[in-house]
């Protein structure tokens, strides 16, 4: 720290201004190797439709593996992508690796389902989102409709006629539109109404106490009666019990994502998971 090296040397910050300073700094220059040495993976997590008890689709979740320092949390690095803007390449690197997954998927006869990238605000706002997306399914022979975009309200919400047009581009091009973290920005529902979306997805913060705290079992309820008024899919995220699992079904809940049915899995292993003889996905209270 400043203090144990003499001290003085960076007055011009607070010891964790500096320190956190530093570690975007290191993670910035990291960022820019991990794309050229190829540390990025990608894992997938289940998604199961609440009337079938089937998988109905994954959500893509990137990893960044660093030698001899093991998974760093896309919590911490996609934040340092976002600002540097390193995101945009990172972005593009996901979507090319969807693609060859499922041409891949698709070559081992696993069943097609829809595969779920994140978009981050800046990938929706700035930069050429619908060309590079149009661009990489066309040199990867990708049909659209097997991609869902998950994008936050904060970020549609930012600027929402920009986001309304690139949205609008994006689903005349065949893909799917659901909003991420829902109930947790700004959104209205005459905005929510105006966007071209497909689906919403509960924010796990709901989720989390939906059978203990009777205000989030409200907002959980009206968000998924508000989803279905508006012609929207309702997803849960975060579903770690039963009982939650057994509130949303009694609400109608269309899908349901979380550690009870499975947590993100490399690509291996979510072939033997949709492989198995019968998905235990618990059904009844
Ligand atoms: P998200 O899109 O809301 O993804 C859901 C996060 O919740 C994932 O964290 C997932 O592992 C975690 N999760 C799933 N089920 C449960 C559960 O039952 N309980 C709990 N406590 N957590 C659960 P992860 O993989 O660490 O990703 C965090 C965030 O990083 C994502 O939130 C997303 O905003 C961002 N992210 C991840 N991959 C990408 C990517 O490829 N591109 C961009 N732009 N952002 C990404
Ligand atoms: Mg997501
Ligand atoms: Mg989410
Ligand atoms: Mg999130």
């Amino acid at each position: 720290s400043a203090k144990s090296s003499g001290g003085g040397t960076y007055h011009f910050f607070t010891k964790t201004m500096n320190e956190s300073a530093m570690a975007r700094l290191v993670i910035e220059n990291d960022l820019r190797e991990a794309l050229v040495k190829d540390e990025f993976e990608l894992h997938y997590q289940p998604k199961v439709d609440l009337r079938t008890n089937q998988v109905c689709g994954l959500e893509a979740l990137i990893r960044w593996k660093q030698p001899g320092r093991g998974y760093i949390s896309p919590m911490q690095f996609i934040p340092v992508a976002e600002e540097t803007g390193l995101i945009s390449r990172i972005g593009e690197w996901v979507f090319r690796e969807v693609c060859r997954q499922i041409s891949e998927w698709e070559a081992q006869s696993l069943p097609p389902m829809p595969i779920a990238v994140n978009l981050s605000p800046r990938q929706l706002i700035e930069g050429h989102i619908t060309e590079t997306i149009s661009r990489i399914l066309a040199e990867t022979a990708t049909p659209a409709a097997r991609i869902v975009l998950e994008v936050t309200e904060t970020a549609m919400m930012q600027e929402i006629k920009k986001a309304a047009t690139i949205l609008d581009e994006l689903r005349h091009l065949g893909l799917k539109i659901a909003v991420d973290d829902f109930g947790t920005g700004y959104s209205s529902l005459a905005y929510l109404k105006r966007l071209p979306i497909n689906s919403i997805k509960i924010d796990r913060s709901f989720v989390r106490d939906v059978t203990i705290d009777t205000d989030d079992a409200a907002i959980t309820r009206t968000i998924i009666a508000m989803g279905h008024n508006l012609g929207l899919k309702v997803v849960a995220e975060g579903v770690e019990t039963q009982e939650q699992m057994n509130f949303l079904r009694e609400c109608n809940c269309d899908e349901v994502q979380g550690f009870l049915i499975a947590t993100p899995l490399p690509p291996e292993e979510i072939v033997q998971y949709i492989r198995r003889p019968s998905i235990d996905i618990p059904s009844e209270i």
